[in-house]
């Protein structure tokens, strides 16, 4: 079983960890187990997985839950903590559209990842060059936008991230439909990327201005 190991020295920030609880909804004990064997989080006096959301923690732990619960659990489990994930980390500013989100979506994750104390991004300097790869988010037509996504986490929590992207910006049910690229490689058949289509459909618009805020919501303590 894949251990991570090459990303030891790397963080991710307590956000994206309450959202990854938050996913499990109802079944908040399952992230209880997942992440306590990873040393991740603190018990509270009911048992219950208390997450700091300012702190940080260690990625190669927070990957491996990753993949017990992929080889553990079903598949919309995985998606559902993309979904709760996106929800509640902060967003860059200018993300407040469709087209803000897809474009900056990789500043988003870097905001959120560290490695050996230091953000892998810094709002003068940018990104840091690292192991934890991107989004690349690009416009193919008026219509259809692309997300590359080649960094170490599943296939299917980045297209429950992006189903948690729409719903944060409030686009429509149906309205944007999200497919996986099939010519394209897949992470989930030892692909190293997964590219993800966001195809709009009639009577949609890209750029819907958001009154979504930016900011992770209440309730992100336990
Ligand atoms: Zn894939």
């Amino acid at each position: 079983m894949r251990d991570f190991s090459e990303y030891r020295g790397y963080e991710v920030y307590g956000l994206s960890v309450v959202g990854f609880v938050k996913g499990f909804a109802a079944f908040r004990s399952i992230a209880t187990t997942f992440l306590m064997r990873e040393n991740i989080g603190t018990l509270d006096r009911e048992g219950t997985i208390v997450i700091e959301p300012h702190g940080w923690y260690p990625l190669d732990g927070y990957l491996r839950a990753f993949n017990a619960i992929a080889r553990e659990t079903g598949e919309s489990v995985v998606r559902q903590l993309g979904v709760g994930v996106m929800q509640n980390v902060h967003w860059p500013k200018e993300a407040d559209s469709l087209e803000g989100m897809v474009r900056l979506i990789n500043v988003g994750y870097h905001m959120h990842h560290r490695r050996d104390g230091v953000p892998l991004h810094d709002p003068v300097k940018g990104l840091t060059p690292s192991l934890i790869g991107s989004y690349e988010g690009r416009k193919v037509s008026d219509s259809v936008f692309v997300i590359e996504c080649a960094n170490p986490y599943p296939c299917l929590f980045d297209q429950g991230l992006v189903q948690g992207g729409l719903r944060r910006l409030g686009v429509k049910p149906g309205s944007v439909t999200v497919t996986h690229e099939a010519s394209r490689p897949c992470r989930a058949k030892d692909g190293e990327s997964c590219t993800l289509r966001l195809q709009l459909g009639p009577g949609a618009e890209w750029g819907i201005r958001s009154r979504v805020s930016t900011r992770p919501g209440p309730g992100i303590r336990f």
